[in-house]
């Protein structure tokens, strides 16, 4: 992709109202541009990075056995009527509006209400259990406190999951394996997430919270420091310093954000909608179920909360926009100029010939030190620079943005070795 034809571009100024590092950094770095709080349009380099993440979302979900489906947005008020969350909590999360006929309808804050009739229109018997659904859709909810960028938005990205199941050893089975595929999704993501039980709903006493320790971040958690046990203070029997109950290490108290969060929901909507199989014996029995949520775009904000430093983003390579930050820079004298840049050009034709996406800033009218700022800004994992000075040497001068040093390399070996980047 070429800098210069990119739609977004990046400011030197600050947006005045972004009071988060993560809205900061990806409004300068042009990668969303905000249309009212919380709700953000993704811009070429925002879109390839939060498609990224749901590409992880993705794999990590199939590996575990869920189909994907895809549920509307825009819905009835039926369904919301028959759980009780018309009302409550209703307008507090919930926008309700007129549809023609004066029909009340809604927007999808979550989507259990949706699923269980769906689901109940296939499952009969024993035999057509267990399974598991999600989706990765567009969530809105009416938030008092949008002003943290990707960390809160009105409308935002949720990866959700709805399994079904005949009775509780099974889906406690399938509960343990969404840990493991969440710690996955994280990890491939470069965050560290530790797992913290929070608060149940009516039916257990515990949810699981997936918590990233971070000064931005806006819950407390109590957590060990050796084995990692962890609580949400909203519900913890802990304080700081108090013995950890599982491994008598010390609990320390810290904010994090909230990345993901899974419930056994038990029966709470198969009664409601009556989601009901037939076991072998013939008898009639409610299917249990278990939701679990996750966040792409509070994802994509958190890893910015946890990776960058005062010139700008550190993307972790598997969801950077691009791996590789071409900059050609020009000379004094325009014949080298045509010279720096033709070499610039095949080295990016040659390294998206062998698989790897490349953002050069091919802009005649940026200085070097204006195309550097900019690199440290958007983030990405390698800024190779061609110029006279490269030329002279027959070598790209290599830098990786978590590291302050660059040094020059061959260009002959330099696809090669940026091939090598890649896998590491
Ligand atoms: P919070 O307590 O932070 O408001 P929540 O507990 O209401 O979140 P859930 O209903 O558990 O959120 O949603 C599942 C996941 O969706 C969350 O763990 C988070 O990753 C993401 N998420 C929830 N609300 C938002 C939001 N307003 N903006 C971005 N992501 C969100
Ligand atoms: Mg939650």
């Amino acid at each position: 992709m070429r800098y210069s034809k990119l739609l977004g571009k990046t400011s030197k100024t600050a947006p005045h109202d972004a009071e988060s590092v993560n809205a900061r950094l990806l409004v300068q770095g042009g990668f969303v541009d905000q249309l009212m709080a919380g709700v953000y349009t993704y811009l070429p380099l925002g879109l390839r990075v939060i498609d990224r993440v749901k590409e992880i979302v993705r794999e990590e979900m199939n590996r575990l056995g869920a189909q994907e489906i895809l549920m509307p947005a825009l819905q009835p008020r039926e369904p919301w009527e028959t759980t009780g969350r018309w009302t409550d909590p209703g307008p507090e999360v919930m926008f309700q509006f007129k549809g023609r006929g004066d029909k009340d309808l809604t927007l999808g804050w979550t989507h259990e209400e949706i699923v269980t009739p769906t689901v109940k229109r296939f499952v009969r018997s024993y035999k057509d259990l267990p399974f598991s659904v999600y989706q990765i859709q567009d969530k809105f909810r009416n938030e008092p406190r949008a002003k943290s960028g990707l960390l809160r938005g009105r409308e935002f990205s949720m990866k959700d999951l709805y399994s079904f199941h005949l009775d509780e050893a099974d889906l406690d089975r399938f509960y343990e394996l969404a840990k493991e595929a969440y710690r996955r999704v994280y990890d491939r993501c470069g965050l560290h997430a530790l797992i913290a039980e929070a608060s149940g709903g009516a039916f257990t006493k515990y949810s699981h919270e997936f918590q990233v320790l971070t000064e931005s971040g806006e819950d407390i958690i109590y957590y060990c420091e050796k084995c990692e046990y962890a609580q949400n203070r909203e519900i913890s029997e802990y304080k700081e310093g108090d013995r950890c109950p599982k491994c008598g290490g010390i609990m320390r108290e810290g904010k994090a954000i909230e990345v993901g969060n899974i419930f056994k929901l038990m029966t709470r909507f198969s009664d409601p909608f009556e989601l009901n199989y037939t076991d072998a014996d013939g008898v009639s029995k409610p299917v249990l179920m278990g939701c679990y949520g996750l966040g792409p775009s509070r994802v994509m904000g958190t890893v910015i909360e946890v990776h960058h430093d005062d010139k700008g983003i550190i993307w972790p390579k598997a969801i950077a926009p691009y791996l590789v930050h071409l900059v050609s820079l020009t000379a004094k004298d325009e014949a080298v100029t045509v010279r720096v840049r033709a070499v610039a050009d095949k080295l990016v034709d040659e390294l998206e010939a062998a698989g790897v996406s490349v953002l050069y800033d091919d802009r005649e009218d940026a200085r070097a030190g204006e195309k550097f700022a900019d690199a440290d800004l958007i983030g990405c994992p390698l800024r190779l620079v061609v110029s006279e000075k490269t030329l002279a040497a027959d070598s790209v001068e290599w830098k990786e943005r978590v590291s302050a040093e660059a040094k020059m390399v061959p260009m002959v070996q330099a696809v090669g070795e940026v091939g090598e980047f890649a896998k590491k």
